[in-house]
């Protein structure tokens, strides 16, 4: 078909047959090859190998190009993206001679210039995908019973009723969202319990993004997406969790897409839950985006003190268990972060008390949970440790955010960001904008200077030392 150098590179792709026997990787290239196979999941990790690299075969190499190939489109086009340059890496390091890296796609029934969707699913429409393969189970704890509604979810709580109660579809989608362990898995799984005892006859589907997107994969791989789609298309209530998960996914939601599109179409009910607003959601699709915003969005809010106190005290009927109130109170006002961590500083005095056979006091709670505890008490800001800075070199505050670079300014302020690195969560950028709007490489290279003087300036790693202990002891 084509020459290069003069050499036949003719090759038909598509079912693996080459014409030119010259093309045919050398006992070498194969040894190296197999070799850099193998250390790809040492590289990537087992599942990554697992559900993406394992099928990668070797099938040809001429002048430096190392070309192997995958059974579809979609894992080209995904390994490509994602692998590739790494791989190209791993196979220069083992022999100078690899230059390029050509992934092809090789499936006897595929012809490889045609898309994946177009091809005729003969054998492979009857292959069915079976429903409880695909959903996820329910948790039997997760119901509306044993979820206790107050103003940071109630809002949610109403719309999760309303899908229930409804006997028409009342809106599509309903898109629950909020932070970690604020109760989003809860409500859908109530839903579910809830749409279940009501109408049987109902199918409902319940999984994660993440699940989503390895059943499409899974699909695309054994030849069974008309059966993947089938069977989406098939079910009255779909639910699909932590939708974030599919951002940057493009192929996964092009195909979330058309199943949401004909879902709501047939007016069956969808329900989304994220960590994020649709229209907050990076590295989801324009279009996607707007159309989860179509129907009810709901937010879960961070939990307030009642809320946190009454959820403590129905856990603590759950699990009859002799917790004093004083100590229901202790927890509800120290653990705030999430409901999650609320649950589990219960669960563990509780088996604490359960093992030493003692009674639960607010002593035994605080020794049980010293490391939590602390955890939560000494969130330092970044405002604390630029206040703290700036008194100790007798600066003012204003210096921290200033432009100002002599040197008796422009010390303190990279200390405090080293500080600020060392004893908050904060990232590089988010640091930086609090230090006057810095970029995050001016923060590293802070931070970077700090950790060299410190070893080299005893007078610094005093100061450092000094503040630091002022900040958390
Ligand atoms: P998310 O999915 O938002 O991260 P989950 O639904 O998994 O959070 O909730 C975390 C834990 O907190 C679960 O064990 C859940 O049962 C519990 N929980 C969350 N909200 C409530 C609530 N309002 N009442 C009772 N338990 C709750
Ligand atoms: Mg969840």
């Amino acid at each position: 078909m084509s020459d290069v150098s003069g050499k036949s590179v003719a090759l038909i792709r598509g079912n693996a047959e080459y014409q030119d026997a010259s093309l045919e990787p050398s006992p070498e290239i194969m040894k190296l090859w197999n070799v850099v196979h193998n250390d790809m999941r040492g590289e990537f990790g087992e599942a990554i190998f697992r559900s993406w690299l394992k099928p990668l075969t070797l099938q040809a190499f001429y002048h430096g190009t190392m070309e192997v190939s995958v059974p579809t489109r979609f894992m080209r086009d995904w390994i490509q993206n994602h692998y590739a340059e790494r791989i190209l890496a791993m196979c220069v390091e083992a022999s100078e001679e690899i230059k390029r890296l050509q992934i092809v796609v090789v499936q006897n029934a595929i012809i490889d210039d045609e898309p994946i969707e177009a091809k005729p699913a003969k054998a492979n429409q009857n292959k069915k995908i079976d429903l409880s393969e695909v959903s996820s189970p329910l948790d039997p704890r997760l119901t509306f019973e044993s979820f206790v509604v107050g103003k940071p979810n109630a809002l949610a709580h109403a719309a999760a009723r309303r899908v229930v109660e409804s006997m028409s579809v009342p809106f599509n989608p309903l898109f629950i969202y909020g932070g970690v362990g604020l109760g989003k898995t809860h409500l859908m799984h109530a839903i579910a319990h809830a749409i279940e005892d009501q109408y049987p006859e109902k199918t409902v589907m319940y999984l994660s993004a993440e699940k989503f997107m390895y059943q499409f994969v899974k699909a695309l791989r054994s030849d069974s997406t008309m059966a993947f789609k089938e069977q989406f298309r098939s079910v009255d209530v779909l639910m699909i969790d932590d939708i974030q998960f599919i951002a940057g996914k493009e192929s996964t939601q092009e195909e979330f897409f058309h199943t949401f599109n004909a879902l709501v179409d047939q007016n069956k009910q969808i329900i989304i839950s994220a960590d994020k607003a649709p229209g907050d959601l990076a590295g989801v699709d324009e279009r996607l985006r707007s159309r989860l915003a179509w129907g009810l969005v709901a937010d879960i809010h961070p939990t307030t003190y009642e809320l946190r106190l009454g959820i403590l005290q129905s856990k603590r009927a759950q699990l009859g268990a002799d917790v004093p109130d004083s100590v229901l109170e202790f927890l509800a006002l120290k653990v705030t972060s999430n409901i999650r961590e609320l649950e589990g500083a219960l669960n563990r005095i509780v088996a604490h008390a359960d093992v030493s056979k003692s009674a639960i006091t607010l002593e035994s709670t605080q020794e049980v949970l010293q490391d939590l505890l602390r955890a939560h008490d000494r969130r330092i800001t970044i405002d604390e440790i630029q206040r703290k800075v700036a008194e100790h070199y007798n600066l003012r505050m204003a210096d921290m955010h200033s432009a100002r670079r002599a040197r008796n300014v422009a010390r303190p302020r990279q200390v405090a960001m080293y500080l600020a690195k060392q004893l908050t969560a904060r990232s590089l950028p988010e640091i930086g904008r609090k230090f006057g709007g810095r970029d995050h490489t001016t923060v590293m290279h802070a931070v970077r200077k700090v950790e060299e003087l410190i070893e080299e300036d005893a007078q610094i790693a005093q100061d450092v030392d000094v503040v630091r202990r002022a900040l958390t002891g």
